[in-house]
C-alpha cells in the first residue's frame, strides 16, 4: 500500500525525494525539538500520480483527513471553525529548492463566518479581515486563474481612496469592503463564487500546488538549473502563525552566516507586523537582525539558540524563515543556504578549521563553476567614475551594460548581442526571464534576501539590490540617482555586486585576485579569505586527485601562464594557428605549387618558423609532456574566400583588364579544393598521406626543436599526435614517416630525438576499432569535440544556435553534449575505447583534448572511464584540478 501522507513528526531530512526540500527539513526540525507549527506532508509521490492522470490517486483524501483531524485534536479546534478557527497555509516545496517558482497559500479555513471568530478570539478586527484578504487574493490568482494585478489595483484604489500609502493604514472595515470587491472580482472573471468551504479551500489549494510544478516560470526555472521535470513537487499542510498581530510579531529571513561573503555571524532580515511574504516581496524595507535584538531580545536570543542548532546539525550554512507571534518565536523553514561562490570557499574552509567538516568534505562543498566566478576580472578600483547609487552587495561580480526597465526588453535587447542591465524597484518571480538575460540585475527595494538577491545568486549573476536612493520610474524607463543624475533606458552603467556600487558609464576591468594569485601573487589584502581558501581547496585537490591536467595552449605565453595555473604539461597543441597571418602566403604557395620542387621550397621556408614556435613551448613546458598535433584543418581553410576572388576576377574584366594571373591561380585552387562537407572531407591525417611532405616538413621541425632544447640543456618532451584517424592503417603510414624523419634529424643533429606517437581518437570507427589501433599508438588523446559531432551526426557549426535550443526545450537533452559530454553515447565510444586500448597496450596513455576536459561535470566522467589526463584551455587548468580532486572523493 503506497502512502501519500506523511506528518512532520514522522519524516526527516532523508526523505528530501519523497517530502520534497521543505517538507523533509520541517520534519527534521521538529525531529530536533526547535517550535514548527505542527503539519503534514503529500509526498511527491502523490503529485507525480496526479500530474500523470490528471486526478488524485486513490486513497490520498482519506489520508489527508486522518491527518487533518488528528492535526485539529492537538490544535483543540477545527479547520474553519466559525468561532475560532484552525488556519491552514498550503506550502508547494521541490526536492531542490526553486524560491518563488511555485505556489504557497496562506490563511485556508478562513470565510464569511470564520473571519468574524477570528477577530474575536484575536482580539484583532483589522488582522482578522486582512488575512482574509490575503486568502482571497492568493486563493483568487493561484487556485482560480484571476490575474493578481487585478487585485493590486483593487488595493491601490481602496489606498487611493482613504488618502493612504501603506497597507497598515487601512482599516478593518476597508478591509472588509475590499473582500467585497475581490470575491465580485472572482465571480465576474471565473463565473465561480470564491468557495466558503475550508475543506474545498484545502483540496483546491493542494491541487493547485501541483499544478504549479508545470508552471512557465516553475519550468523555465529548472532548465536553468538543470533540474529534472518529472521530480514533482511535495505539498505541506501547515498550521498557520501570525506575524501579523501587532508590534510584538512579526517574519523574517535569517542566514547563519553571510552568504555573500561567508563570514561569520547571524545575518538577515526583519519586518515587524508582517506576514512572511512582505518580507521577501520586498513590498517594505526591512530591518536588521541587531534591531529585532533590540525589539524583542528573548526571541531573538532563541532564534540565535535555534540557528545555531541548525548549522551544528546540518553542519553547513542554513537559511531559515521565522515568525514571531506576539512573543512566540515559530521557526517556518531551513535548508541548507544558497550561497556566492566567495562564501562557498570561505565557508568551507571555515567549517573544516572548526571541524564541523573533514577536509574532503570542505573540498566537496565547492565547485569548479564556482571557482571560475572567482577567476572572472573585476573594476579597476582606480577607474570607477561618479557613483550613481550604493546598494545592498547582493550578488558579486562585475558587469557593465545598457539599462533596460522591464523582462521584455531585457530579453530582445539581449537576443539581440546587447548586454544589459535590468533595473526594477524589486523583482519578481515574473521577472526570472529578464533576470536570466541580463549581466546585473539592479533594485531599489529589498534587502539581501530579497527576491532578487537569493535567485541572482542561485545563477551567479552580478546584483545589488535594495538601492534606496535611486527613484526608479518603470514607467518612463528610467531612474534617476540621488545626485540628480537622470538615467534612462540603453544608457550603460557598471554595476559592482561585491562592493554594491553603480557607476555611470563603463568602468575597466581588471584581473581578479583569485587570477593573481594563481599567476604567482598574493592576491590583495581584502581578498587574502577567499584567496586563501582557493589555495586550500585547490591544494587537498592535487592531493587526492587521480587524472592530471594537462592544457591546451599553441603559444609560448600560453603554455606558461597554463603551467602557473598548475597544468602539467600541453595536452593539445594545435599547429595550424602557426599557419595564419602573414605565413598564409607560404601556405598558399605550398598548395599552388605546380612542382615537387616549388612545393618543397615552400615547405622549407614554413620549416624555420614552425622550429621556432615548438621550441618556445617546449621552453615553457620543459620537462613535461607536450602533444602536437600535426595539421588537422582542410588546406582551403587557408585560402582566400571564393566569392570575393570571383567578385575580383569579375570586376577585372569588367573593367576591361586581364584578371591578376594570382587571383586566377588561386580561384582555381579554391574550385579544386572545395568540399561540400569539409569536416568530413580532406583533412586531419588525411592529408598528411595526401600532401607530399607536409607530415615530413612538421615532424622536422618538432625534431629539430627537439634536439635544440637537448643540445640547449633542457628537457624537451615532444610527442607527436595524428588527428583524425579511423584505421590503424593510416596510422602505421605516418608513423613510418616520422621514424624516418626523426632518424635524420637526430643523426645530423648528434643527439638521439624520440619523439611518442599517438593519436586523436574521434571518430566512431576509431574508438571501435581501438585495439587494433593501439598496436600503433602509444597514446590515445579523445577530441570529444569532433567524437560528438560524428557520433551523433551533428555539425557543431551549424547546430548550436538554432536548433538546439528547440532540443532543449523540449527536452531531448538537459544540455548541449557540446558542453558536457554525452555519457550514454559518446561516453560508451569512450570506455570501449579506453578498454580495448588497454588491453593491447596496457601502458597506453590516455587523455582528452576537447572542451570537455574543462567541464566539471565531464571530468568526473573522465575519472571514472579510467583516463590519464584532461587537457582543457588555460583558464580553465583550475577549474579542472579541482573538479578532478571531487571526483576522487
Ligand atoms: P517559498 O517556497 O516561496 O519560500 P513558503 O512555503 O516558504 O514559500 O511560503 C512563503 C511564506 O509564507 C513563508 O516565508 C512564510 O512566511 C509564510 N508561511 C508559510 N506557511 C506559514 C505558516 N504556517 N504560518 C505563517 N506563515 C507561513
Ligand atoms: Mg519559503
Ligand atoms: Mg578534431
Amino acid at each position: 500500500m503506497v502512502r501519500y501522507v506523511y506528518d512532520f513528526t514522522e519524516g526527516g531530512r532523508d526523505l528530501a525525494g519523497l517530502l520534497g526540500g521543505k517538507g523533509s527539513n520541517l520534519a527534521e526540525m521538529t525531529r530536533l525539538g526547535l517550535p514548527v507549527p505542527p503539519g503534514f506532508t503529500l509526498t511527491t509521490e502523490a503529485c507525480r500520480a496526479f500530474l500523470a492522470t490528471g486526478s488524485e490517486p486513490a486513497g490520498l483524501w482519506e489520508e489527508v483527513s486522518a491527518h487533518l483531524s488528528a492535526l485539529e485534536a492537538s490544535a483543540g479546534r477545527l479547520l474553519g471553525q466559525p468561532d475560532d478557527p484552525l488556519l491552514l497555509s498550503v506550502r508547494s516545496g521541490a526536492k531542490f529548492s526553486m524560491p518563488g517558482m511555485m505556489e504557497t497559500i496562506l490563511d485556508i479555513g478562513l470565510n464569511d463566518d470564520s473571519v468574524l471568530g477570528l477577530a474575536k478570539v484575536s482580539g484583532g478586527e483589522r488582522f482578522a479581515w486582512d488575512s482574509y484578504r490575503r486568502l482571497v487574493q492568493m486563493f483568487g490568482s493561484t487556485v482560480m486563474g484571476v490575474d493578481s494585478a487585478s487585485f493590486e489595483r483593487s488595493l491601490a484604489a481602496m489606498k487611493d481612496l482613504r488618502g493612504v500609502r501603506d497597507d497598515v493604514h487601512l482599516t478593518a472595515s476597508d478591509l472588509a469592503e475590499l473582500v467585497e470587491t475581490y470575491k465580485e472580482l472572482i465571480r465576474l472573471e471565473t463565473g465561480e463564487h470564491f468557495p466558503q468551504s475550508p475543506a474545498e479551500q484545502l483540496r483546491r489549494a493542494v491541487l493547485a500546488v501541483f499544478e504549479s510544478w508545470n508552471g512557465e516560470r516553475a519550468r523555465l526555472y529548472r532548465r536553468r538549473e538543470h533540474i529534472a521535470d518529472d521530480l514533482g513537487t511535495a505539498v505541506n499542510v501547515q498550521r498557520m502563525v501570525f506575524g501579523n498581530l501587532g508590534a510584538d510579531s512579526g517574519s523574517g529571513v535569517a542566514f547563519t552566516r553571510d552568504p555573500a561573503t561567508g563570514r561569520p555571524g547571524l545575518y538577515g532580515d526583519y519586518l515587524p507586523d508582517a506576514q512572511g511574504e512582505d518580507v521577501v516581496a520586498g513590498i517594505r524595507n526591512t530591518v536588521s537582525l541587531s534591531e529585532l535584538a533590540r525589539l524583542d531580545p528573548e526571541s531573538y536570543a532563541r532564534l540565535r539558540a535555534h540557528t545555531e542548532t541548525l548549522e551544528r546539525h546540518y553542519r553547513d550554512l542554513c537559511d531559515i524563515e521565522f515568525t514571531i507571534e506576539r512573543g512566540t518565536l515559530w521557526m517556518l523553514q531551513t535548508r541548507v543556504g544558497k550561497r556566492t561562490a566567495e562564501a562557498a570557499f570561505v565557508l568551507a574552509a571555515e567549517l573544516a578549521d572548526e571541524g564541523l567538516i573533514t577536509p574532503d568534505e570542505a573540498l566537496a562543498r565547492v565547485s569548479g563553476e564556482g571557482l571560475a566566478r572567482l577567476m572572472f576580472p573585476r573594476f579597476d578600483a582606480s577607474a570607477t567614475g561618479a557613483v550613481l547609487a550604493r546598494g545592498v552587495p547582493a550578488s558579486p561580480g562585475a558587469a557593465v551594460g545598457a539599462v533596460v526597465f522591464d523582462t521584455t526588453r531585457a530579453v530582445r535587447r539581449a537576443a539581440a548581442g546587447e548586454k544589459v542591465v535590468l533595473v526594477r524597484q524589486e523583482t519578481t518571480p515574473d521577472d526570472l526571464p529578464g533576470m536570466i538575460a541580463a549581466q546585473a540585475v539592479l533594485t531599489s527595494r529589498g534587502g539581501k534576501t530579497s527576491h532578487a538577491a537569493v535567485v541572482a545568486r542561485g545563477m551567479g549573476k552580478v546584483c545589488v539590490c535594495g538601492a534606496e536612493e535611486l527613484a526608479v520610474d518603470t514607467g518612463a524607463r528610467r531612474f534617476t540617482a540621488a545626485d540628480g543624475t537622470v538615467v534612462e533606458e540603453g544608457a550603460v552603467v557598471s554595476v559592482d555586486g561585491s562592493a554594491g556600487a553603480v557607476y555611470a558609464g563603463p568602468v575597466p576591468l581588471v584581473d581578479s585576485a583569485v587570477i593573481r594569485y594563481l599567476e604567482g601573487g598574493r592576491g590583495d589584502e581584502g581578498a587574502r579569505g577567499v584567496v586563501d581558501a582557493v589555495a586550500r581547496a585547490l591544494s587537498r585537490a592535487d592531493a587526492v586527485r587521480r587524472l592530471e591536467v594537462r592544457a591546451n595552449a599553441d603559444t609560448p605565453e600560453d603554455a606558461a601562464r597554463a603551467r602557473r595555473f598548475g597544468a602539467r604539461g600541453v595536452g593539445l597543441c594545435r599547429t595550424e594557428h602557426m599557419f595564419l597571418g602573414e605565413r598564409r602566403k607560404l601556405v598558399e604557395q605550398m598548395i599552388l605549387a605546380g612542382t615537387d620542387a616549388e612545393r618543397d621550397r615552400a615547405l622549407a621556408d614554413l620549416l624555420p618558423l614552425q622550429r621556432r614556435d615548438f621550441t618556445g613551448i617546449l621552453e615553457a613546458m620543459d620537462g613535461l609532456p607536450v602533444t602536437i598535433r600535426l595539421l588537422d584543418p582542410p588546406l582551403h581553410e587557408f585560402l582566400p574566400d571564393h566569392t570575393d576572388l570571383a567578385v575580383r576576377i569579375a570586376a577585372a574584366e569588367a573593367r576591361g583588364e586581364e584578371p591578376d594571373a594570382h587571383d586566377v591561380d588561386l580561384l582555381s585552387a579554391v574550385n579544386r579544393m572545395h568540399e561540400e562537407n569539409p569536416m568530413l572531407g580532406l583533412r586531419g591525417v588525411r592529408l598528411g598521406l595526401v600532401v607530399p611532405g607536409l607530415v615530413a616538413m612538421q615532424v622536422r621541425a618538432i625534431g629539430e626543436a627537439v634536439a635544440g632544447r637537448l643540445l640547449a640543456g633542457g628537457a624537451p618532451r615532444a610527442e607527436i599526435m595524428v588527428p583524425l584517424v579511423g584505421d590503424v592503417r593510416e596510422l602505421r603510414l605516418v608513423r613510418e614517416e616520422v621514424r624516418r624523419v626523426l632518424a635524420d634529424v637526430s643523426r645530423a643533429a648528434g643527439v638521439t630525438v624520440d619523439c611518442p606517437v599517438g593519436t586523436m581518437i574521434e571518430l566512431p570507427r576509431a574508438a571501435l576499432t581501438a585495439g587494433r589501433i593501439a598496436e600503433e599508438a602509444e597514446f590515445f588523446s579523445f577530441g570529444t569535440n569532433d567524437l560528438t559531432q560524428t557520433t551523433w551526426g551533428f555539425s557543431r557549426d551549424d547546430v548550436e544556435a538554432e536548433f538546439f535550443s528547440a532540443y532543449l526545450d523540449k527536452g531531448v537533452f538537459p544540455v548541449s553534449p557540446f558542453e558536457t559530454l554525452d555519457r550514454d553515447g559518446v561516453g560508451r565510444l569512450v570506455s570501449l575505447a579506453v578498454a580495448e586500448g588497454r588491453a593491447t597496450r596496457p601502458d597506453l596513455t590516455i587523455g582528452v583534448c576537447g572542451e570537455h576536459g574543462g567541464d566539471p561535470d565531464s571530468v568526473h566522467f573522465f575519472h571514472t572511464a579510467g583516463l590519464d589526463y584532461v587537457s582543457c584551455s588555460p583558464f580553465r587548468v583550475p577549474v579542472a584540478r579541482l573538479e578532478a580532486g571531487r571526483a576522487a572523493l
